[in-house]
């Protein structure tokens, strides 16, 4: 049964003060399955005085009282993994398999944010006087405002939830009105194993308008995004007029560079799984597909065949390898791409079309030549499009892959050492990997440069972002 989505408050889940809820779709089937409560000012305002009473609360417990809530709440997901997926797949069409490894993955990202938190040390300055001491202490910012998107439901807020309860901050998450249900079940494992009433809250509504009220509130201390370009930098435009700290994981367009050199078989099998995981809508996804011409012709014969093969379907049938889109308005801008593509002298080698007139299915595709006027060349797609064109050399390559205003994840593949060693000092990317696909584990930095962002969500240095750094220096009485 999909369950209908409250909002959390000061551990009690309530619906909206007015009662007014939004529909949740079966991206498979593009039928209603339940509902989400939706915001107003009132619940705001009760999700704003919960979070500064669950701040004080929190940040009282010691680092390691609060590791071992959330080491709790890591096992929490583990427990309850079947569960959550078969309800995140039912709300956002990925395979069963994908729901099951995100909230799987959840658990680990606690585990290992908790770790971290006990780690927030302070330290000592010598003085340059006797009798002087020079401390610097780490404190939490405050309750921080997070928005978190519908492409990984859990994922995504996992992230800034434990990364905000390691440092001792509380947070008010605005979830994703699509994909409610399990971002919601990820809540609950934290108020199941402990968490003091308003250290964690969850809202739904009108982003826009829950956005504009929180950021400037003065409760908030700091706020954290993920989601597209445009919308991230009016949000830290807004963040920045009220001097709030920001963390903006934002859009990508990742290159994957294929040298005339490499293994041309694991390019194919890894950047293809990765192409269409969760059906392209994935910030870190390979998009521009740049292929040495010695091997161009082989790649794209070698990439189609992989792309055929993929069955598409309801992600809880077993043979599913990519589910449906998340929403209608995500098919009809992959359609755009594909035409503007076709027009600009794209040639499509599979794929290009909706599948069936129930639910958002969309072929895996592969664009060919596609020229750089091209909208997909230029714009993020975020869906299960791969567009491809030859270069002839490392400088050429080069270019092309730092052209655009995105940095967030780049891809190369070589045998070759010096290669190896040039294209990822060359790539302007936030991240980047070489011949294999190895991001987005806990304990390594996630995040972008340019227009793809600022802060990192993964690594020791995310904890940064949600605390001060206090100097006292005192003599003794
Ligand atoms: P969108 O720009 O309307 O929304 C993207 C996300 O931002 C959603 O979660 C939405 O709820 C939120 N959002 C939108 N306006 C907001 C506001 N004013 N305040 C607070 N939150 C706001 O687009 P969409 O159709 O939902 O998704 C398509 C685009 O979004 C994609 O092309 C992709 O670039 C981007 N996106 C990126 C990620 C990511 O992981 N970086 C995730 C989801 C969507």
């Amino acid at each position: 049964m999909y369950p209908n989505t409250q909002f959390l408050i000061a551990n009690e889940w309530v619906p909206s003060a007015s009662g007014r809820t939004l529909d949740v779709l079966n991206p498979a089937t593009g039928d209603k399955i339940g509902t989400v409560a939706h915001a107003d000012r009132k619940d705001l305002d009760r999700a704003l005085e919960a979070a500064q009473a669950g701040f004080l609360a929190w940040k009282k417990l010691s680092p390691y009282d609060r590791y071992k809530i959330l080491r709790k709440a890591a096992d929490n997901m583990r427990a309850r993994v079947d569960d959550i997926a078969k309800i995140m797949t039912a709300e956002q069409g990925k395979p069963f398999v994908e729901a099951k490894g995100e909230t799987a993955l959840a658990g680990d990202l606690i585990d290992w944010f908790a770790e971290e938190g006990r780690r927030t040390y302070g330290w000592i300055v010598p003085p340059r006087m006797d009798g002087v001491q020079q401390l610097v202490f780490k404190e939490p910012v405050g309750p921080v405002a997070a928005f978190s998107p519908w492409n990984f439901p859990i994922n995504q807020a996992v992230r800034k939830i434990a990364c905000a309860l390691s440092a001792g901050c509380s947070i008010i998450v605005k979830g994703p009105e699509e994909t409610p249900a399990s971002c919601a079940e990820l809540i609950r494992a934290f108020v199941d194993a402990g968490v003091p009433a308003g250290t964690v809250g969850l809202v739904y509504g009108v982003p826009a308008e829950i956005s504009e009220y929180l950021i400037p509130h003065p409760i908030i201390r700091k706020v954290t995004f993920t989601g597209s370009t445009a919308v991230g930098k009016q949000l830290a435009a807004l963040a920045g007029q009220h001097m709030k700290r920001v963390t903006m994981e934002l859009g990508g367009h990742a290159p994957a560079i294929v040298f005339d050199d490499a293994d041309i078989d694991v390019a194919v099998k890894v950047l293809a799984a990765n192409k269409y995981r969760n059906a392209g809508q994935v910030c870190v996804a390979p998009t521009r597909f740049l292929v040495q011409e010695k091997v161009y012709d082989q790649f794209v014969e070698k990439f189609t065949g992989a792309a055929k093969a993929i069955k598409v379907g309801d992600g809880m049938e077993k043979e599913t390898r990519m589910g449906p889109l998340a929403h209608a308005r995500r098919v009809d801008a992959i359609e755009g791409f594909v035409n503007d593509a076709v027009e600009h002298g794209a040639k499509v080698t599979t794929g290009g079309k909706r599948i069936g007139n129930k639910g958002y299915f969309f072929e895996p595709t592969v664009l060919t030549d596609v020229p750089t006027t091209a909208r997909i060349m230029n714009e993020e797609p975020f869906g299960p499009l791969a567009a491809m064109r030859p270069f002839s050399n490392f400088d050429e390559v080069v270019q092309e892959a730092n052209r655009l205003p995105y940095g967030l994840a780049a891809y190369a593949y070589t045998r070759s050492s010096k290669t190896i060693a040039a294209i990822g000092a060359a790539v302007e990317s936030g991240m980047v990997s070489i011949n294999h696909h190895g991001l987005a584990l806990p304990e390594v930095p996630f995040g972008g440069v340019k227009d793809s962002g600022y802060g990192s969500e993964g690594g020791s240095n995310a904890l940064e972002a949600y605390l001060n750094f206090k100097f006292v220096t005192q003599v003794g009485a």
